[in-house]
């Protein structure tokens, strides 16, 4: 009875959230061999997007890019990387985004240059709201919230994963944006999970609202795809083979 009971409750909590699961569960019997397999892909490899993806970045050119400032991206594209080019502003994907899974890659510059918040800073800032910090954070002591692998302003990162500057690094990114009512009341926050090097960093954490330095600004509604948006801090942070799976409802 008690556990019925607590079924019920778990059962009513998550419906909102699960209902979809809940009813694939329903509906498929156990090893239901008339149930749809997976679509066949070819995985991710070193330097190259699995077959699904959408490839923002493959070492060339910036097509997929435009400025914060309006008009073309004006970084420069050097050793198959894009080099922030201090001064020219944000760059931006010209496709908007939702949920997601994305892979890019980042370096320092080499050798390190200023200290703190000044020590490579960029970021990518998944719907151009919510930033993942872009840091060098090799033996560079800055506040906990703002290292790389952090949420910016929000939540550190479980540990520090941080290669030394000059070499390769990468993000891997799972997304899924916030959701507003008609009326603009937030249904759902934003959560976020970001493998850094491999090592967990962010473990499906909410986020408060959109990142900002100083403060912790609410929710404020938006579309539910926007662009990718990379930071010019005014540092020479080099981003490569960066490619976007979006993620189905
Ligand atoms: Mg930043």
């Amino acid at each position: 009875m008690h556990r019925i009971v607590l079924v019920f409750v778990a059962t009513a909590a998550l419906a909102a959230v699960h209902e979809s699961r809940e009813q694939a569960l329903a509906h498929w019997k156990i090893h239901d061999v008339t149930r749809p397999v997976p679509p066949v892909i070819t995985p991710a490899a070193p330097g190259h997007a699995p077959s699904d993806a959408t490839v923002l970045f493959d070492g060339r050119d910036l097509s997929k890019w435009q400025s914060a400032k309006g008009g073309a991206a004006q970084w420069k594209v050097v050793d198959g990387a894009m080099e922030v080019v201090p001064g020219t502003g944000d760059a931006h994907t010209v496709q908007s985004f939702g949920d997601c899974q994305l892979h890019l890659e980042w370096a320092e510059p080499n050798p390190p240059h200023d200290q703190d918040q000044g020590r490579g800073n960029s970021g990518v800032y998944l719907m151009s709201r919510y930033e993942l910090q872009v840091l060098d954070s090799y033996q560079n002591k800055t506040y906990a919230d703002g290292q790389a692998g952090a949420i910016y302003g929000q939540f550190p990162p479980l540990v520090n994963a941080s290669l030394p500057p000059g070499q390769w690094q990468t993000y891997d990114i799972v997304f899924h944006g916030p959701r507003f009512s008609a009326d603009g009341k937030l249904l759902r926050p934003a959560r976020v999970t970001v493998l850094q090097n491999g090592v967990l960093v962010q473990d499906n954490v909410e986020l408060t609202g959109p990142t900002d330095h100083g403060r912790r600004p609410p929710y404020a509604p938006h579309a539910e795809k926007m662009p990718l948006l990379l930071q010019d801090h005014d540092q020479p942070v080099r981003f490569r083979n960066i490619w976007i799976r979006e993620l189905p409802e």
